[in-house]
């Protein structure tokens, strides 16, 4: 028996083939949970083209976290598919690249604001929508780039990840009552399509695979994966509020 199975679990984040999220659907699936997927406008289409890859075929919703009518309109939505959830997967991140690649002293709050709004504030905006559909307890798991640090051009994104540490703290605290757990995974490089739209990316990798005591494979997006999906199991029931690293030890190491 799967370690997921009869629970429902919302995935964002699905783009491509090589999404954390789309590892974590699949392997969700091979838990025995039922998975729906939310995809952004437009990009839809993509979203529903990978949703039909998986294991089994799941579902697509539309969710743009920017826009307050499909965050208010998320729980009828979900219900159009499964009646309740069990668990929800925050796998979103966008950040212009004029606050990103060196260019952290120039940077704007416009397009500042965009990414904390985007990578952080959603999370807010993702378990509030969620929370009434798991009135049973629920987990809620999150991506981040270990926000405590000042990362080679990472910039505002890396202060949009700090932020986003901060908001799952708080809604740990604040679900906590229902049931409701909130961690993040906070994962090494992975050459996805937000990595690549980093400008200078290779600077953030480099010799990150020397520096892990496990090593590390920027294009395996697995190891993540498995570990929001252990996250989503029975198996963390006192954890809450913290952040988990899958990025081969890096994190521990002096230099
Ligand atoms: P990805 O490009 O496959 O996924 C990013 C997702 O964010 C996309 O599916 C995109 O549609 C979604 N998104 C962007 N704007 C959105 C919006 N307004 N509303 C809803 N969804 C929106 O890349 P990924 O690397 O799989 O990223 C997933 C998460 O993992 C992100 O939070 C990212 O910061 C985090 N992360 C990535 C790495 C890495 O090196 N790739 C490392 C640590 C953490």
């Amino acid at each position: 028996m799967g370690m997921l199975e009869g629970k429902n679990i919302l995935v964002t984040g699905v783009l491509t083939e090589g999404s954390i999220a789309f590892h974590v659907a699949r392997l969700c699936q091979e838990q025995g949970a039922t998975v729906l997927l939310s995809g952004v406008g437009r990009s839809l289409k993509i979203t529903q083209a990978m949703g039909r890859r998986l294991p089994v075929e799941a579902q697509v919703v539309e969710l743009d976290v920017t826009d307050e009518e499909q965050v208010a309109a998320l729980p009828e939505r979900v219900r159009e598919h499964l009646p309740h959830l069990d668990g929800v997967v925050h796998s979103i991140g966008f950040a212009p690249q004029s606050v990103m690649g060196g260019n952290f002293m120039t940077g704007e709050w416009p397009d500042v604001s965009t990414a904390v709004q985007i990578s952080a504030y959603s999370l807010k905006a993702l378990a509030a929508a969620t929370a009434p559909l798991m009135s049973e307890g629920g987990s809620i798991v999150g991506l981040t780039f270990d926000g405590r640090y000042a990362w080679p051009v990472y910039d505002w994104m890396g202060v949009a990840k700090a932020a986003f540490e901060a908001v799952s703290r708080y809604v740990a605290r604040d679900l906590g009552p229902q049931g409701i757990r909130c961690n993040v995974v906070s994962a090494g490089p992975i050459k996805t399509t937000a990595a690549k739209h980093i400008p200078g990316f290779d600077q953030m990798e480099s010799n990150w695979d020397t520096r892990a005591p496990l090593g590390w494979d920027s294009s395996d997006p697995e190891p993540a994966a498995k570990a929001v999906t252990a996250l989503l199991t029975d198996w963390f029931p006192a954890t809450t509020g913290e952040m988990i690293h899958v990025d081969g030890g890096v994190h521990a190491m002096g230099q």
